[in-house]
């Protein structure tokens, strides 16, 4: 066999590195190589069409018998790195868990396989292209491993019943660290805590000192029974169904309110795919939501699933992308990076909740999910679907233009009900009361309705922490981060001020630091005020708050949420991650305590982002039986924000909003790419961007500063930012002629969702 110099990338931000390899080399296997004297893993990416002059080293081994990368999935790579300015090696990550491909294999003498091996299922992966080799009858027991399943799902409690006199040091470890955590915790975070593993959670529960609860027997028969039942699907669901021609590119956009049944239509299209042997990628905004989602999917699809989990610990996060890799699943779910997942012949695409922002990246490479999955799907020449009940004004305009196929899903299926929704002036309340009020009159009067009753409120405040800020009434000083351009929240639990942003924190001074004067006082509530104002009103409601401060530890957020829709609950308070998703049975009330505050926000999606907040919320209210009522609070009750969510009409919302982005040459009219500097100094980071918009040679562009980033200091660096305005191509043009320094002060973000 000749050999021919081939590109191989290694798992490192660089470009690939050039080798001899046998001549015909798939591209997307893995090869083993020698970079200076360590063994590195790479992937070939084919010929080297102009090969460096150097004498070149061939590689040492081939070590998969087919790619890992499909070739559809590589061309997505190519085009997302020339589409987001990045590497194909900063994406590889995103596709192929380091287990299988690792920054460094071994030493010669073999000190770096060795540190590997000590990592159990890594090393076993690790080890895994060789082992098909050696012993390939061990790949039925790669392929049907039990469906590894995540946090959310099983939870371990304490019996109550008395120790026997003797438990083994892992047994007493996991019984301290269940009684830690108040005696039930979800099982990862158990393992975790205990630091044991889960073969001693079974010797555990046979002694009857734990005992172990999968979610569904928690949520009680009704929704067990009913979870694989095929539902027949009503006019409009077949018609959705209908649309979706398979088999061939199409985007289209599923528009209905939560529960009017986008869901079941996944489901059914999803049954039409598998059935013709193709699989089917459903991304998910978040996977800690989706627990009732993955139970649905699992009695519908038995075995069929696999889960791409972004928190999990390692073992299972690449059980589920190995069984994809051998082909042992078909349906694979997951949140934003599973767009990039090694799947092969794909034959439909499901983006749920479609709008949110968790699918576009904050962190380098800035990629956007739902946008390259349509891509993908483009590639894969599959119909891709995107659904929401507030469809982000990007798809919708793009839908309203005929671009995507509208399929609109308006009626409820039988006992579900929209909920009635009302506004409270807090300036009438402010007027009435002489004082600003946390609760107004009106929403108090609800929740002691609710508590009545024995149903349950959700209160949402997006607002962590005591006090937003302290100030100094005598001179005006407020307490700000020394490291950030913002003030320091005030958290009362643990007497501390605290910085957002980097974390950095304090105990509150006596007096202002400036002036000297006893005067500090805190400004605006935030919802652990709320949480001890709720307390000393209604001393024995069972007040649950769930903010980032009180779910720091894994599987207390849903440990909460489980709480919650079990009943145990009466009042929850808590920021948006409350407004997302999550079903709460004898949940009737919502209460938006500062409905405008998202408002305030210099975005030209502070609109659009409140109207969406406060559907989502609002459709937390009211199930079936019990119909919902949901309360806002606000200052500005004749912003189109707020009015049209009053109404829950999305559709009057986005033909007002829609006006002003196309006057105002926003998206979806234009394209947008901020450019971000960060330096040591406001001088350098604005000499950067400078330097780089007097180069700019693309024409048809509208260039918008350098200007002070909204937040011009985060962790003592210093940010300027360049918005460039104008076609999509004319922004592509831009990156191709004015490639940034890799290690530059600049970086790069298209299609910015965040400004900050
Ligand atoms: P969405 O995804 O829009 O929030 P779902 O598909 O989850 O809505 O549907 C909400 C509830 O209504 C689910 O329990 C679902 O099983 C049920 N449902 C949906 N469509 C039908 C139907 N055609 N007949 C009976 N029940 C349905
Ligand atoms: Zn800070």
């Amino acid at each position: 066999m000749s050999l021919v110099p081939t590109r191989i990338q290694l798992n490192r931000p660089l470009p690939p590195l050039t080798y001899l390899a046998p001549e015909g080399l798939p591209a997307g296997v893995r090869v083993r190589v020698k970079v200076r004297n360590s063994l590195a893993v790479g992937l070939a990416m084919g010929p080297d069409p102009a090969p460096p002059a150097a004498k070149l080293r061939p590689i040492e081994a081939v070590l998969d018998p087919f790619p890992l990368l499909p070739p559809k999935l590589r061309e997505l790579q190519a085009f997302a790195a020339r589409y987001y300015g990045c590497l194909e090696a900063h994406l590889l990550p995103l596709s192929l868990p380091q287990a299988l491909l690792p920054h460094w294999e071994a030493d010669e003498d073999g000190q770096r396989l060795s540190f590997h091996r000590e990592r159990g299922a890594w090393g076993v992966l690790a080890d895994l292209g060789e082992a098909w080799h050696r012993d390939p009858s061990l790949l039925p027991t790669l392929l049907h491993r039990p469906l590894l399943r995540g946090a959310g799902f099983t939870e371990v409690r304490l019996t109550g019943a008395p120790h026997p006199p003797r438990v083994t040091p892992s047994q007493a470890k996991v019984l301290l660290a269940l009684e830690d955590g108040g005696g039930a915790m979800m099982e990862p975070e158990l393992l975790e805590a205990a630091g044991v593993g889960a073969s001693v959670l079974g010797t555990l529960e046979k002694r009857g000192l734990i005992e172990r609860m999968k979610r569904v027997d928690l949520l009680g028969q009704r929704r067990e029974a009913g979870l694989d039942r095929t539902v027949v699907l009503n006019e409009e669901q077949r018609t959705a169904l209908e649309a979706v021609a398979l088999g061939t590119f199409g985007v289209h956009l599923l528009h209905g309110v939560t529960g009017s049944g986008k869901t079941e239509v996944y489901l059914a299209l999803a049954e039409r795919v598998l059935a013709q042997g193709r699989r089917v990628l459903w991304l998910v905004p978040e996977i800690g939501l989706t627990a009732r989602l993955l139970d649905r999917l699992e009695a519908r699809f038995p075995g069929r699933i696999a889960v791409g989990h972004a928190g999990l610990n390692a073992g299972e996060k690449h059980g589920d992308v190995v069984r994809l890799l051998f082909n042992g699943a078909d349906l694979f779910v997951g949140v934003r990076n599973a767009v990039l997942a090694p799947l092969r012949d794909i034959g439909l695409i499901i983006v749920d909740e479609e709008h949110e922002g968790s699918y576009k990246s904050e962190e380098h490479p800035r990629i956007h999910a739902r946008d390259l999955a349509i891509k993908r799907a483009q590639l894969e020449g599959c119909p891709i679907l995107l659904g929401s009940a507030t469809p982000s004004l990007e798809s919708w305009q793009a839908a309203q233009a005929g671009r995507y196929q509208l399929l609109q899903l308006k009626q409820r299926p039988a006992g579900i009900t929209l909920p009635t929704v009302e506004i409270v002036d807090l300036r009438d309340a402010y007027r009435q009361l002489r004082r600003k009020v946390i609760l107004a009159p009106p929403l108090m009067q609800a929740l002691v309705d609710v508590l009545e009753k024995g149903e349950q409120s959700l209160l949402l405040l997006n607002r962590r922490g005591y006090e937003n800020f302290w100030m100094c009434r005598a001179c005006g000083k407020t307490l700000g981060c020394p490291h950030c351009a913002i003030s320091l929240t005030y958290h009362r639990g643990d007497f501390r001020l605290r910085c957002h942003l980097c974390g950095h924190e304090t105990v509150p001074p006596e007096a202002c630091p400036d002036c000297g004067a006893e005067h500090l006082r805190g400004v605006g509530e935030g919802t652990e005020q709320v949480e001890e104002h709720l307390k000393q009103v209604f001393p024995s409601a069972r007040i649950l708050r769930l903010d980032r401060d009180t779910t720091r530890r894994r599987g207390s957020f849903e440990a909460g949420l489980l709480a919650a829709e079990a009943g145990e609950v009466d009042i929850l308070v808590g920021t948006q991650m409350l407004a997302k998703g999550h079903t709460f049975p004898k949940l009737t009330l919502v209460g938006v305590l500062n409905a405008d505050q998202g408002l305030k926000v210099a975005d030209f999606r502070a609109s659009e982002r409140t109207f969406q907040l406060l559907t989502q919320v609002a459709g937390r209210a009211g199930r079936a039986e019990l119909p919902g009522r949901v309360i806002l609070q606000t200052y500005s009750p004749e912003h189109p924000a707020i009015t049209f969510a009053l109404a829950q009409d999305f559709e009057g919302f986005a033909a007002s909003e829609l006006p002003f982005r196309e006057g105002l040459g926003y998206p979806p009219f234009t394209a947008l790419t901020l450019y971000r500097a960060e330096a040591d100094t406001l001088k350098e980071a604005r000499e950067a961007l400078e330097g780089f918009r007097q180069r700019l040679s693309v024409p048809g562009l509208r260039v918008l500063g350098p200007l002070e980033a909204p937040v011009p200091r985060v962790r003592d660096r210093w940010r300027m930012h360049l918005l460039l305005k104008g076609p999509r191509g004319a922004l592509g043009e831009v990156l191709a002629r004015h490639p940034l320094a890799p290690a530059g002060p600049i970086s790069l973000d298209r299609d910015p969702i965040q400004f900050g």
